[in-house]
């Protein structure tokens, strides 16, 4: 067996989010191979280990977090992104989005997921899952470069109005057997990173044939099924008068026994009280994507899920719905939102709503339980995968220090995350990422994205009194 390379973080602040929820104000870690072998205080590790490391690191000034899970992305989405600001959802799926990716190609998807992906290890995502996009092989190859953990799904449809040809004539078994092969050929490569997932893409467009089928080969395979659930009032009307049920999309995924531990529920607004005590018994996890929710959907019962014990996450969503791909937004939003939503449902404030531990709690170690991987990563501890964040505070951004925890939920930007390391290897090194090139991918991009908008032909109207 060949050594393992040996690394040794010292002196740094360090927010393990473990069950103890331990801060060390100088703390070490040590990494051996691809995982966390020993945590404490700094001056006992360099003295135990200082030593015998390849590598040793003094992080005096900086704070080590666990790295960043976003549960809810759309990777082949993001050379759509500024395709489809301020219209209504209906023109955003069916004049923009399913025009947009039904042109995709596999390098299309490939180039797509590494912009992505620089954005994500940026803003310190150590691990992502996909809710379900185009040329899940072209994503693959992308994270296996880009050096991240994956969780990938293959948009799944099979019914639904206003569907482009190529996906309508798609069959169960079809829309399965495809899932299936991806499962085959991808699960567990990468060293591991890559899990593959089945989609359900939404319920308006999926049989009822095609909800029991992925169930079972989920089930078969076991691993997890992500799913957009409850967006819009429309979709529980339209379950409640199509599958005769009292209200609508979280009601009927309990009866028919889809609403279970491996349902990452993306999104989940429109959900009653008593779908939300379902959830916390079915033990379903949900990704609360705050900016997408503002923009095109509503309010998600966020606080009252956690007090029935859901396990709520956070997610980006995709770039044509947000439009910044930076888990860190997503934090600061998360708890502003639902502040402010208590005021919009009781008329009364509550500053103590959402606090930052519970945000940073949501952003990892409920990030790792919603992508089924709590027991090796989403928090920092021995034995645990080396996924991992430094941040360094001393910017304007972030100073004064004086109460760790809420700076980096309430006043952290992307640019304060100055490295990553995922499965025991440094991706990126003082703001700089080392398993692409960005400048390459950029150019691909603008190539690539302005001639998809074109086979898409997709027309915006242009804003403002444009001058030639
Ligand atoms: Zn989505």
């Amino acid at each position: 067996m060949s050594k393992q390379n040996v690394i040794l973080l010292h002196g740094a602040g360090i927010i393990t989010v473990d069950p103890e929820e331990r801060v060390y104000l100088n703390g070490a870690i040590l990494i051996e191979g691809d995982r966390i072998s020993a945590i404490g205080k700094s001056d006992l590790l360099v003295a135990e280990y200082g030593s015998r490391a390849d590598e040793v690191v003094n992080l005096e000034g900086h704070w080590i977090l666990p790295g960043l899970i976003n549960t809810h992305v759309h990777t082949s989405q993001q050379l759509g992104r500024g395709i489809a600001d301020d219209v209504d959802l209906l023109t955003w799926l069916h004049e923009r989005i399913w025009p947009y990716e039904s042109e995709m190609s596999e390098e299309d998807s490939y180039i797509s997921t590494l912009l992505c992906g620089i954005e994500l290890i940026h803003s310190g995502v150590t691990c992502f899952a996909e809710a379900g996009g185009q040329h899940v092989s072209g994503m693959a190859k992308a994270v296996e470069k880009l050096g991240i953990r994956a969780c990938l799904a293959r948009s799944t449809m099979n019914t639904g109005e206003g569907l482009p040809a190529l996906w309508a004539q798609e069959t169960t078994e079809t829309c399965i057997k495809v899932q299936e092969d991806l499962f085959t050929r991808f699960n567990g490569s990468a060293d591991d990173r890559i899990r593959i997932w089945f989609g359900l893409r939404q319920i308006l467009n999926a049989t009822d044939d095609l909800l029991m089928r992925t169930k079972e080969a989920a089930a078969k395979c076991n691993t997890g099924i992500h799913m957009h659930v409850a967006e819009i009032p429309y979709e529980n009307e339209f379950v409640t008068q199509s599958r005769g049920v009292e209200h609508g999309t979280v009601t009927y995924l309990n009866k028919i026994g889809l609403l279970g531990q491996n349902l990452l529920a993306a999104h989940s607004v429109w959900v009653s009280p008593s779908e939300v005590e379902m959830m916390g018994q079915a033990g379903v996890k949900v990704s609360h994507c705050p900016a997408a929710a503002m923009r095109m959907l509503g309010f998600a019962p966020i606080t009252e899920m956690l007090s029935a014990g859901v396990c709520v996450s956070l997610g980006t969503d995709g770039a044509p719905s947000n439009n910044r791909m930076s888990l860190v937004d997503e934090m600061y939003l998360a708890s502003l939102i639902n502040k402010g939503k208590v005021v919009f449902d009781r008329g009364t404030t509550d500053p103590t709503a959402l606090p930052a531990e519970t945000v940073l709690k949501m952003a990892t170690i409920n990030g790792a339980r919603t992508v089924l991987q709590s027991h090796q990563i989403g928090s920092l501890q021995v034995g645990k995968k080396a996924d991992l964040i430094i941040i360094n505070p001393h910017k304007w951004t972030m100073l004064p220090l004086h109460d760790p925890i809420s700076n980096i939920v309430y006043c952290m930007r992307t640019e304060n995350i100055v490295s990553v390391m995922c499965n025991g290897h440094w991706i990126m090194r003082d703001n700089k990422i080392l398993t692409v090139d960005e400048e390459s991918v950029i150019a691909k991009a603008k190539e690539a994205a302005a001639k998809l908008i074109k086979r898409a032909q997709i027309q915006l109207p242009e804003r403002g009194n444009v001058i030639r």
